[in-house]
């Protein structure tokens, strides 16, 4: 499979295979994205909200409307459980699995969609009980007035708690209540990874493990996540972020070989305010590695 990877195309100029809009945490509305998107000059975008397909629909919708010369590829952002003991447990730690180039209309992609929807609701739920308890009832509904009609995130509570002056910075929100182990962080009883994946691939989609390195993990542990995620039907890692440098791209590829998966190639864009990870990718791909756009006909 390697051998033939010259044949494939390696510049990544025009692609951004990893977005968000305001169908989840990002800030600008899908039509919004699409322009921007277009403004720095890429033209195969998939819009990758959290666990909804809502913003890819809205996107496409703009895009066939105003019959703007962008191809935007189906795709979602989803929560998943891994277990470093058992990839069928349900517990573990949250990781992201981008499916990209998916069904749209597939029923197993809607039910997966159900599930991650369901878990979401009774995870914010738990967390309205805790922010309740602590007094703060406003933030939680200052956080729901923010995230409208898309799906409600702790990126929304974060901003709520900065909104309210309950934190003096974002990130604080995270390091002091929402992040692992803190106050307001409760279970979620996401699909886990293995179960994820079987219903990306059957709904005819590419799953994609999301910024690999954002996950804290000692290189024994991301490389078994990497070769569970393989195993359970996975193809393709983010090699290229709005967050890599030079050497975590290298260490990305250096898996991505090592474990046959494809390359993709993502921001993971929120908002034009967050300077960190803006839209398109700049850096190329090396010839040796696939990207994840190879097999796709279309
Ligand atoms: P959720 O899917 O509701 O758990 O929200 C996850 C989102 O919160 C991520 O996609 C990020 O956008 C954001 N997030 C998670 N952890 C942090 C953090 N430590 N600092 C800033 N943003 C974070
Ligand atoms: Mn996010
Ligand atoms: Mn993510
Ligand atoms: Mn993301």
């Amino acid at each position: 499979m390697l051998n033939q990877t010259s044949l494939f195309p390696k510049n990544t100029a025009g692609y951004d295979l990893h977005t968000h809009s305001t169908a989840s945490d990002g800030s600008l509305s899908p039509a919004e994205l699409v322009e921007a998107a277009m403004a720095c000059g890429v033209h195969n975008l998939a819009v990758s909200d959290h666990d909804t397909l809502g913003g890819y629909h809205l996107a496409k919708q703009h895009v066939v409307k105003k019959d703007l010369g962008i191809n935007i590829i189906p795709a979602v952002e989803f929560s998943s459980r891994w277990n470093t003991r058992d990839p069928d447990d349900g517990r573990g730690m949250t990781v992201h699995i981008v499916a990209l180039h998916i069904d749209p209309e597939h029923l197993e992609l809607h039910e997966l969609l159900a599930m991650t929807q369901q878990a979401r609701a009774e995870r914010n739920a738990r967390i309205k009980h805790k922010m309740t308890k602590k007094g703060w009832l406003d933030v939680f509904e200052h956080a729901e007035d923010l995230a409208e009609q898309g799906q409600l995130t702790r990126t929304h509570l974060a901003r709520a708690m900065l909104d309210l002056k309950k934190v003096s910075q974002y990130r604080q929100a995270f390091s002091r209540y929402l992040g692992e182990g803190r106050p307001l962080a409760v279970h979620t009883r996401w699909p886990n990874l293995r179960e994820s994946i079987s219903r990306i691939n059957t709904a005819n989609g590419t799953a994609v493990l999301a910024h690999p390195l954002h996950y804290s993990l000692t290189r024994k542990k991301l490389l078994q996540l990497c070769s569970d995620f393989k195993h359970a039907g996975g193809k393709a890692i983010e090699v290229i972020t709005g967050r890599t440098n030079k050497d975590m791209i290298e260490q990305l590829c250096g898996i991505a070989l090592r474990m046959d998966l494809l390359a993709s190639v993502g921001s993971d864009f929120h908002s034009p305010r967050n300077g960190v990870a803006q839209l398109g990718v700049q850096q190329t791909l090396p010839d040796t590695l696939p990207a994840v756009w190879s097999n796709w006909s279309n």
